[in-house]
């Protein structure tokens, strides 16, 4: 299956709506950065909105016992490429395990809560559409983590 041109912002939206619940009961701020027009990729829709709802999924969990618990979107496009951003003000990931969470059944998470798969098969899915995903902390603590594409030049 060839991908195809799938607008970034639709995709996050649809992710929102998986969460829509988990967001208003655990009272999260949703934070969306992004430019007026449509931003573009070339990408299976369903498996962008897998790798969307799983990075979203994470960071939900791991803002769990965070007070004011904000999830912040972004895209941000250049001339070469599009970066989308999933970031939280959780406890963000200890250096140590920077390096590993894309790794196959790392998970930091008690038994039955985190298979340690989601980071290693959404990274798969982001190489084989020619980008990367990478994972830093915040400066002001928590995660991001950034999809990396390039552009779909045709469709913008
Ligand atoms: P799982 O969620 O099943 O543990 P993942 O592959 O999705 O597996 O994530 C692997 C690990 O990466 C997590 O167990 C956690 O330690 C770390 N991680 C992922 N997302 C975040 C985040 N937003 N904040 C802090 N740590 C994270
Ligand atoms: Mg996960």
């Amino acid at each position: 299956d060839r991908p195809s041109a799938v607008s970034v912002s639709a995709c996050f939206d649809y992710a929102l709506r998986l969460f829509q619940t988990r967001l208003r009961d655990a009272a999260v701020t949703v934070k969306r950065h992004w430019p007026e027009e449509e931003v573009w990729v070339h990408a299976d829709p369903v498996r962008l909105e897998q790798v969307l709802v799983n990075l979203i999924g994470n960071a939900l969990q791991a803002m769990a016992d965070t007070p004011e618990p904000c999830l912040c979107l972004s895209i941000e496009r250049d001339a070469g490429q599009v970066t989308i951003g999933v970031a939280d003000n959780g406890p963000g990931i200890a250096k140590a395990h920077l390096a590993k969470v894309f790794e196959p059944f790392f998970t930091t998470k008690s038994r039955g809560s985190g298979l340690g798969l989601g980071l290693s098969i959404s990274s798969r899915i982001i190489d084989d559409l020619g980008g990367r995903l990478v994972a830093t902390n915040r400066d002001g603590g928590g995660a991001l983590f950034s999809i990396v594409l390039p552009r779909d030049t045709q469709t913008t």
